[in-house]
């Protein structure tokens, strides 16, 4: 690899220094191509209401399986989407295919589930987001109380007029808004209650240990006891063994998600999920 540097002096590029730099600027250049090239494919995991004792939807998680690379984790190359602004064109894709996508599964199946679609902190800034999301609803012809938008709280740093603004609009058009990864940031109880969002999930790291540890399931009985005063729904995050589901549904837990349950499946999968519990 060579590069220009300055005028007309040429700098060689050492590839053991600059390998993490050169498969970034690679993958940013194939992620182009994936879409196009169907590389790209949602999974779904779905989500436990543990009040109805059944599902009530899942949550759609991007895959892409690279044709040299293999599989890339979505925190890697969502990343790589957000630094280019191709997040843009990527998160309408997703949003659009799973939307499209709970709308037919309800009609065949004559269910009623809700998708869960992870929108990025800058999809979301970007100023034909709303547009978007309305165009793409009147597309598929979903109604938008089975749609949920998750966002992170980073959405709150960068503007807060902004994204209050952004998120009333979407709660008057019935769409719901859950804030992901809860306890990670520096998200306080408090503020919790002022947010114009729908639920609240709580991330994984808080429940790993809520069998053992004290401090952990104070925590997370803490948090799930506000979130319900609010009026908020509370999703746990990671369930991985019975005893956290007991110990969760003790503490009144609205919903669970986790390999408890099911790992993220693909669609062809996920109707012998779903169909466990009908
Ligand atoms: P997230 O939205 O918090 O998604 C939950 C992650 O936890 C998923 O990882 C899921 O597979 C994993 N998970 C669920 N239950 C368990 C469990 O019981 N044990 C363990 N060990 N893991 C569990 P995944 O699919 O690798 O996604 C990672 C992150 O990448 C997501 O975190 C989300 O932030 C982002 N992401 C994934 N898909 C999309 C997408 O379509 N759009 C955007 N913007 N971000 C996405
Ligand atoms: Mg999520
Ligand atoms: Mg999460
Ligand atoms: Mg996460």
């Amino acid at each position: 690899r060579v590069k220009m540097n300055g005028k007309n002096n040429f700098m060689i590029f050492d590839p053991s220094m600059n390998e993490a730099i050169q498969r970034k600027a690679s993958l940013q250049q194939d992620l182009k191509l994936a879409m196009k090239n169907e590389e790209l494919e949602l999974y779904y995991q779905p989500k436990f209401d543990l009040e109805l004792n059944r599902y009530d939807g899942m949550e759609a998680l991007i895959r892409w399986n690279h044709p040299v690379r293999g599989f890339i984790p979505p925190f890697e190359f969502i990343k790589i989407a957000e630094e280019s602004n191709l997040i843009v064109e990527l998160g309408n894709w997703i949003l659009e295919k799973s939307c499209r996508f709970i709308m037919e599964y309800n009609q065949v199946h004559h269910s009623d589930y809700c998708v869960s679609v992870n929108v990025s902190t800058i999809q979301l800034l970007n100023e034909d987001f709303e547009k978007s999301v309305l165009n793409i609803l009147e597309a598929t012809g979903l109604n938008p109380d089975y749609l949920e938008l998750e966002i992170t709280e980073t959405v709150f740093m960068h503007s807060m007029d902004i994204a209050y603004e952004k998120l009333n609009f979407f709660r008057e058009k019935h769409i719901n808004i859950a804030l992901d990864d809860f306890g990670t940031g520096y998200s306080s109880l408090t503020y919790l209650k002022s947010l114009p969002i729908t639920t609240v999930k709580l991330d994984k790291s808080f429940v790993d240990d809520i069998a053992y540890n004290d401090i952990s399931f104070e925590v997370v009985d803490n948090v799930i006891q506000i979130a319900r005063s609010i009026g908020l729904t509370i999703v746990v995050e990671g369930v991985e063994t019975k005893e956290q589901l007991q110990i969760l549904k003790s503490l009144r837990c609205h919903k669970i998600q986790g390999y408890y349950f099911s790992k993220p499946v693909s669609d062809l999968e996920l109707p012998l999920v779903l169909d466990q519990y009908e």
